[in-house]
């Protein structure tokens, strides 16, 4: 099978590779379209840790089973279906399960590997993070629904509230998900805070009120448009220290924040303790979701209450993988996703 294997920064090779087989209670998955996620992006760019070239990235993925080996009685789809995975499981069982925290699981199971023609699901995926795509549904949405997983378990650790005021700093891919996700959270105001011309645009069509930080004064703009109460929630979409603590500025008195975007390592946030203290501001964080966070992103978003399948700018086959990471390291685009083998 073909495969887009990445050899180190900047380079990803399409192979012929040997074929995974499905072992017992695994599932074979024939790739359909695999998202382009920041993850692959910084990874391509400059490394990362976790993916030792060469490896084939992707995790965003959306496929048909082909085939299923004695699937166990929890698994929900047939041999057939397109699906959707949720790349990583919760365990149940470890001590992060155990205290319900199980977008923090210290034993998930996981997928990888999406740049390729075929993948195998392993069972606990198959079980517990493998749903069918509604009929209906653009199986290229569907990638979305990962990303999106992201800003639900967000929107559900830091509660949006019918009514409520809430502010996104940063319009990028993942700030414009934010902003959808608070609204479908019932927000009924928005507020983004976005540099860029274009991104800016598109979260005003998304129904935000939005205003460009390097023209105006941020905390004048909030101070007016927010009343004197302010944001009840900030989502800090940007990955830095100096948006951070701007959102720790400009929430409501009682409101809390959300460090969303990752920081690099060794940041470092300068908190007025006054805000801690005497304005019960609350600081918290995201990162990552549960399959329930997945389960809900796929309902939202076939039922049409989350319209966002149009965030895709970019379609490129696997033969132009190289071409999809440059365009999506760019800047330029918003999501970009592969499609995989005949199906481009
Ligand atoms: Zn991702
Ligand atoms: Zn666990």
């Amino acid at each position: 099978m073909k495969a887009g294997v990445y050899q180190g920064p900047g380079k990803l090779e399409v192979l012929e590779v040997e074929r995974p087989e499905a072992g017992p209670g695994e599932a074979l998955l024939e790739v359909l379209y695999c998202g382009v996620c920041g993850t692959d992006v910084k990874t391509f760019v400059r490394g990362h840790h976790m993916f030792p070239p060469p490896c084939v990235l992707g995790h965003e993925v959306v496929g048909r089973i082909v085939e299923l080996r004695g699937a166990g009685p929890g698994v929900k789809v047939r041999e057939g279906d397109v699906v959707a995975v949720a790349p990583y499981v919760p365990c149940y069982s470890c001590e992060m399960c155990r205290r319900g925290r199980h977008e923090l699981c210290n034993a998930k199971g996981w997928i990888e590997g999406g740049f390729a023609e075929y993948l195998t699901i392993p069972a606990t995926v198959l079980e517990r993070g493998t749903f069918a795509v509604p009929d209906g549904m653009d199986p290229k949405a569907a990638c979305l629904c990962e990303p999106m997983a992201c800003c639900i378990n967000a929107v559900t650790d830091t509660p949006v509230r019918m009514g409520d005021t809430s502010l996104v700093l940063g319009a990028g891919v993942m700030g414009l998900l934010m902003l959808e996700a608070c609204k479908a959270a019932g927000a009924a105001r928005v507020l983004v805070s976005e540099p860029d011309d274009a991104r800016r645009a598109e979260a005003e069509r998304r129904g935000a009120l939005v205003v460009d930080p390097t023209a105006v004064s941020l905390n004048e703009w909030v101070a007016q448009v927010a009343g004197e109460a302010g944001p009840d929630q900030v989502f800090v979409c940007v990955g830095t220290a100096e948006a951070a603590m701007q959102g720790i500025s400009l929430v409501g008195k009682g409101g809390s924040v959300n460090v969303f975007g990752g920081l690099p390592g060794g940041s470092i946030l300068d908190v007025d303790a006054r805000r801690i203290h005497y304005d019960e501001v609350v600081l918290t964080g995201s990162f990552g979701f549960t399959p329930e966070h997945f389960r809900t992103a796929l309902g939202l978003m076939a039922s049409g209450r989350l319209d966002v399948a149009d965030l895709i700018t970019h379609v490129f086959s696997l033969d132009d993988a190289t071409r999809a990471f440059e365009t999506a390291s760019s800047g330029q685009a918003r999501k970009v996703l592969i499609a995989v083998g005949a199906h481009a």
